[in-house]
């Protein structure tokens, strides 16, 4: 197929675009442009339903004063179908253009193009901060006993670590003149028959993202900010992201941090009020402790892997995947994301759970400075859960629960926030 260009997205009349300022702050105007990536599987399903509650939320809380211009942008199957590029340029542009985007999930495709459209999208729009907050809602059920106990913010650097995807296969000639190099060059004796990757940690990419989770506590009045990593068996990389990640606390925040050494010496051993306690933790025992010790947590700093682990993970112990929102934060570039997959199994059925793009929906109006908005999509999915009225992921897990499809989980929220609902 030949590749056709899309065309760079036009400002609908009476809309305006989002600025960010020298300082890095955003300049949102009253009718701001924000685009959409529909996503492949159930991302159209999930879109449709999240859309009115976007805009009803908006509606209410600024009582018609603000209005948000929706503007679709192409990527993965649908840009495939109809441009014949799995992640046209054009899209990298407008959202580069246009700072603010909300997408559905992605197929990774299979053979040819990209290895990943998600880590393709971070990487050429840097966006380097993978934030995903794990709060239980009340009234969704859990695997654990007090899953209330687990609020955190998990900030996962998005961009290095083995994840970035460099790698070859085995028995390729990149792969083979690699471990011959390591070989002659660095004494180094790997296998003849194997795939290898690089696992790239640096002290920009590290420092960038423990900035930003120290800041995010600081302005959000969050306890502490641990690092977490696999230093003890990996040094030079996961080592390493745990000393920069205390370095720049000591270089930066020095007058607002404190490690827990520091606190033990201290008198009392208590937090000082407007301190934040910089501490840190091997990851895997990190995996019991928000199990057996969740309330001790509050930021979570840590390399790319394991933070894709453990954000599934606690997002299960609040009530899974459905719900778990997410972020990815640049400097200039902001693309919140349902943090599940394209679940093909279920594309088209309009059955699935909306709740963690609407909830990566309420995030974005936040980073706007429209919290009026998302404390009303927060709160009328809460309700609508609460009343019972849930999609099929809670409803088999819900004892005289109402089973609706995923539209009508949207309309049952639009309800609630327009104070209709039965
Ligand atoms: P998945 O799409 O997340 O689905 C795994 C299971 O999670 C589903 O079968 C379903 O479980 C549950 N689930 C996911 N989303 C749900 C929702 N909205 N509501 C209720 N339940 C939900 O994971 P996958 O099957 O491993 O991946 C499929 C494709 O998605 C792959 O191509 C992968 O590369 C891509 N992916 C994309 C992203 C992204 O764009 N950010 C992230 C992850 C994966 P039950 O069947 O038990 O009900």
């Amino acid at each position: 197929m030949t590749i056709q260009k899309q065309p760079l997205p036009t400002i609908p009349d009476g809309a305006e675009r989002i600025e960010v300022l020298p300082d890095m702050s955003l300049k949102v105007p009253q009718n701001p442009v924000i685009l959409y990536i529909e996503g492949d599987g159930i991302g159209p399903d999930i879109w449709a339903a999240a859309r009115p509650v976007f805009d009803v939320a908006v509606e209410k809380a600024f009582a018609g004063a603000r209005k948000v211009h929706w503007v679709e942008v192409l990527a993965g199957e649908k840009a495939q179908r109809q441009v014949g590029s799995w992640l046209p340029e054009e899209t990298l542009e407008a959202l580069r253009e246009y700072v603010v985007g909300i997408k559905g999930p992605l197929t990774t495709p299979v053979a040819g193009g990209y290895r990943s459209l998600n880590v393709t999208l971070r990487q050429r729009l840097d966006l380097y901060a993978c934030i995903r907050p794990v709060k239980h809602i009340l009234g969704v059920p859990s695997p654990v006993k007090h899953p209330e106990r687990l609020d955190i913010t998990i900030f996962r650097e998005n961009t290095e670590d083995v994840y970035a995807g460099i790698e070859w296969a085995c028995g390729t000639q990149s792969a083979e003149k690699l471990i011959r190099f390591l070989r002659e060059h660095m004494g180094v004796h790997i296998r003849k028959d194997s795939g290898l990757g690089i696992k790239p940690i640096s002290k920009t990419a590290t420092q960038r993202l423990v900035r930003r989770a120290i800041r995010f506590a600081l302005d959000e009045g969050c306890p502490s900010v641990t690092l977490v990593h696999k230093g003890n068996i990996m040094k030079y990389t996961e080592g390493a992201f745990r000393d920069w990640g205390y370095e720049l606390a000591r270089d930066e925040f020095s007058d607002t941090t404190m490690t827990e050494s520091e606190l033990a010496d201290g008198p009392g051993g208590n937090l000082p009020e407007g301190k934040v306690l910089i501490n840190d933790r091997i990851a895997d025992a990190m995996f019991q402790q928000v199990l057996l010790r969740p309330r001790e947590y509050s930021v979570i700093a840590l390399p790319n892997l394991n933070g894709d682990y453990l954000s599934d993970a606690c997002a299960a112990q609040v009530g899974g995947l459905g719900l778990a929102p997410g972020a990815n934060l640049g400097d200039r570039v902001a693309l919140f994301e349902a943090t599940h997959g394209t679940a093909p199994k279920y594309a088209g059925q309009d059955k699935v759970n909306p709740g963690s793009l609407i909830l990566s929906g309420a995030m974005m109006f936040r980073y706007l400075g429209w919290a009026e908005a998302a404390e009303l999509i927060e709160a009328a999915l809460a309700q609508t859960i609460q009343a019972r009225t849930v999609t099929y992921d809670l409803h088999r897990q819900m004892r005289r629960a109402r089973l609706v499809k995923c539209s009508e989980f949207g309309t049952e929220i639009v309800k609630h926030i327009q104070g209709k609902a039965s």
